[in-house]
């Protein structure tokens, strides 16, 4: 143990499981601000304290899977669904280039066909060709097949959004369909087919499900370090009056406990793997408006302002309350600035902010 000073909170140098679970239980103010001032101290020792953007762009919301938590299922019928035309696209990555993102991320429900696969390629090497290869490119579309890995990757898009949701087999099960679409070894197997084709990997999970304990969170940072991420993307489980998981809305913890048990998953993180890439995720947001900036006040680096055009936003709904959705790209962008200068972040424009903690396909 760090031997505390007067007022310091003492936290464990060597972070095995209880003292994980030590630190996502802290409960006072006090204690939580002192973790929080000592990742975002080791982050800035670290990787320094700037935030990197990445423009985000929701690509397509169908999906031909039924996870229970989500409001974008195949099985939600309420759901228009839609897939932005190369206009479209080229109209977000624009915005995104001439405003000096540095990145941008493809996300899109899940669909394996040859022809979304290849309409993906087409993209990624049209964003290159005309952004001069000056952006960044990570996506975030779902388990694919190692060939249309492969595929995107040489076309372009080196880093790889892919939560495993919980690293809990037992919990993951409780939230998915039971079938071959929804396994969880096929998820793992995934993870690991990115980290070897050599993307920057990035996985995460939902904090406050149903069914899900502390312990269970600890084991999910240990996860992180065990398969060696190089990117973590984690926000709050927020219930979907349309989905399966509603069901067991009365047993969630409030949200503000939510909120603040992701800030602590954060800190903790940082702490325990100080140089990878941590996104202050838009879930934040719906519960507190100033959420994002204080997850990077807690040790995030990465923030990921929607791009997505207006129209189509409230139809990616896969959760509910989500925030700025009649909000065009330049009002998203003025509000985050606005708020991000007010908490005295700096951003890191024209950069791509990669992971630092990444050395090459070696998981
Ligand atoms: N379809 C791809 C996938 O599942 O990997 C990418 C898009 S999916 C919408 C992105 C993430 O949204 C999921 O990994 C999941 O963690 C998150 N998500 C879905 N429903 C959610 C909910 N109700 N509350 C919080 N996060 C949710
Ligand atoms: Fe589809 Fe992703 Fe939602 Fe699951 S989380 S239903 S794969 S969009």
């Amino acid at each position: 143990m760090v031997r505390a000073k007067k007022n310091e909170l003492k936290v464990a140098e060597k972070f095995d499981k209880k003292a994980l679970v030590a630190l996502l239980s802290l409960d006072k103010e006090e204690d939580m601000a002192t973790l929080f001032a000592r990742a975002y101290a080791a982050k800035t020792q670290c990787i320094g304290n700037s935030v990197y953007l990445r423009g985000l762009i929701e690509f397509s919301n169908i999906c031909t899977k039924n996870c229970y938590y989500c409001g974008i299922r195949c099985a939600n019928k309420n759901v228009i669904r839609y897939e932005l035309t190369d206009k479209e696209v080229t109209k977000a990555v624009d915005f995104a280039w001439k405003n000096r993102y540095g990145s941008v991320v493809l996300q899109s429900g899940e669909q394996q066909s040859a022809r979304f696969a290849q309409r993906i390629t087409t993209l990624l090497r049209s964003i290159k060709q005309h952004t001069h290869n000056e952006l960044g490119i990570t996506l975030s579309c779902g388990e694919q097949s190692v060939e249309t890995y492969k595929e995107w990757f040489e076309a372009g898009a080196h880093r790889y959004l892919l939560r495993i949701e919980t690293s809990g087999k037992d919990l993951y099960r409780k939230i998915h369909p039971d079938d071959l679409l929804h396994s969880f070894e096929k998820r793992m197997e995934a993870i690991c087919n990115l980290q070897k084709i050599g993307y920057q990997t990035g996985t995460g999970v939902m904090i406050g499900l149903p069914f899900q304990t502390v312990d269970d969170l600890a084991d999910d940072l240990l996860f992180f370090k065990k398969i060696n991420v190089d990117m973590v993307g984690m926000g709050p489980y927020l219930e979907h009056h349309e989905t399966p998981l509603y069901a067991h809305c009365q047993s969630l913890l409030p949200l503000s406990v939510r909120f603040e048990l992701t800030l602590k998953m954060i800190a903790a993180l940082r702490l325990l793997m100080p140089d990878i890439n941590i996104a202050a995720t838009t879930a934040l947001q719906v519960i507190d408006p100033m959420g994002r900036e204080k997850a990077v006040q807690a040790g995030a680096n990465i923030i990921m302002p929607n791009m997505t055009t207006v129209e189509v936003r409230s139809q990616y709904q896969i959760y509910e309350n989500k925030p700025g959705i009649y909000d065009d790209a330049e009002i998203s962008k003025s509000k985050l600035e606005a708020n991000l200068q007010q908490a005295g972040i700096e951003i890191g424009y024209n950069k791509w902010g990669d992971s630092k903690h990444f050395k090459g396909n070696s998981p």
